[in-house]
């Protein structure tokens, strides 16, 4: 029998990192600790993420890890671009969503769908200084998203977008906004187009910020464009693509929300592990105690899973193969995790658990988002249903 192991077929544990990914990992975690740690709880507070640290992060590559380097960007792959927001999230979940949209959303239209010039004027700001946003969501239309109200009209070489958009992540900081808005309205969603929307256009403004629950660092607003000019250059893809565009991307952008829950959980586990060694209880550490024990053994277990989950889906996307059911996968079961994870730690910790002084209860409230944004448990396991019943 030929050693598998031996052969160049074997496959890898999932949780087998390349020399280069294992340096990413280690150079981003390091980051999160040093830089962003001392910042948490002040930036969480102020509901304000600092300009500074977003400069570092633009400075490390983090902000454009898939961007060809032709365009000033890090040339990674996908999954490079999980184990950062894997990364982030165990210090600072905000931090990971300011990442993950920019990278495994914005960056990623522009580079799979943006023309030439497109991709010329936009992915080296993307790279170096310019955050962007997607923006599909509105009032009348979230699980729904394809009903939205948001009306664009051509006239001459330009088109002119009126409507509201909800609940834009990274709008506070961005440069750019890919708007989702029908063009053609009598052709149902075959009419929905994507528009790169810079923040200086004629009638394009930033919106009432909203003040959350969690990732409060991440800035989430709502937009306003009334009859905003948008060069027809600045169509990505084609008029009536926006529907495939939009699914495409959040397909992949899921991943890594998987990654942000399991970062997140890997986060609460750590701390609690640590408190549980050092806080004394009954002339011992409480660590000691079997129920405490039992609780940090299933936590553990409960990450490991999640991360397997996240880490396969993006391995299948990074191969080419079809991943979206173990993407919705991924999701779904991680945000479960970071949710009863964090819980679970908040209890570990006691009464202080429940203060501001201790960070888990910041990730408790960090943890919900995970089952709300970029499709929520329910259209997560829609998608689920529809993969495994065909
Ligand atoms: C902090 C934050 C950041 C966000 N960032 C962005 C962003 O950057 N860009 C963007 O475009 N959007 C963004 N969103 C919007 C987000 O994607 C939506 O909130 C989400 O898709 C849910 O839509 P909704 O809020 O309208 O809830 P609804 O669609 O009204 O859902 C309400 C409830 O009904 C359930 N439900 C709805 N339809 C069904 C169904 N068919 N079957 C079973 N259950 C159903 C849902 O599961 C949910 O529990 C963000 C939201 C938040 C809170």
């Amino acid at each position: 029998m030929p050693n598998l192991a031996e052969t160049s077929a074997a496959p890898s544990p999932l949780t087998a990192l390349t020399e280069e990914e294992k340096m990413f990992q280690d150079t981003v975690r390091r980051f999160a600790r040093e830089r962003i740690g001392p910042h948490v709880r002040e930036m969480d507070a102020a509901a304000i993420f600092r300009p500074d640290l977003l400069r570092e992060m633009f400075e490390l590559g983090l902000m454009g890890i898939e961007i060809p380097e032709e365009y000033g960007g890090q040339g990674g792959s996908f999954f490079q671009a999980v184990l950062a927001v894997e990364a982030l999230a165990a210090v600072d979940p905000s931090a990971a969503v300011i990442v993950d949209v920019q990278n495994t959303i914005a960056n990623n239209v522009i580079i799979r769908w943006g023309s030439d010039y497109q991709k010329r004027r936009y992915l080296p700001q993307l790279a170096s200084d310019m955050v962007a946003s997607f923006a599909l969501s509105e009032a009348g239309s979230g699980s729904d998203a394809f009903a939205l109200a948001t009306r664009a009209t051509q006239r001459g070489g330009e088109y002119f977008i009126t409507g509201r958009k909800l609940w834009i992540t990274n709008a506070g900081e961005s440069g750019l906004f890919l708007v989702f808005a029908n063009a053609n309205p009598e052709a149902g969603h075959r009419g929905i187009t994507c528009f790169l929307v810079e923040r200086d256009f004629p009638g394009f403004q930033v919106g009432k910020k909203e003040d959350k629950l969690g990732i409060r660092a991440s800035s989430t607003c709502e937009l306003i464009l009334d009859d905003c000019r948008v060069p027809a250059s600045n169509v990505l893809g084609e008029v009536g693509k926006g529907y495939k565009i939009a699914i495409e991307t959040l397909n992949e952008g899921r991943i890594a929300i998987g990654a942000q829950m399991t970062g997140l959980a890997q986060g609460a586990l750590d701390h609690a592990i640590a408190y549980a060694k050092q806080r004394q209880q009954f002339g011992k550490p409480i660590a000691e105690f079997q129920g405490v024990q039992f609780d940090l053994a299933q936590m553990a277990t409960e990450v490991e899973a999640a991360r397997l989950l996240v880490y396969n889906a993006a391995r299948l996307h990074d191969a080419g193969r079809p991943y979206v059911t173990e993407a919705a996968m991924a999701k779904y079961f991680a945000s479960q995790v970071a949710e009863d994870t964090a819980s679970r730690a908040v209890e570990i910790f006691g009464g202080v658990g429940f203060t501001k002084d201790f960070p888990v209860e910041k990730l408790y409230r960090d943890a919900k988002i995970g089952r709300i944004y970029e499709g929520t448990s329910n259209m997560q396991r829609l998608t689920i249903a529809k993969g495994i019943l065909g």
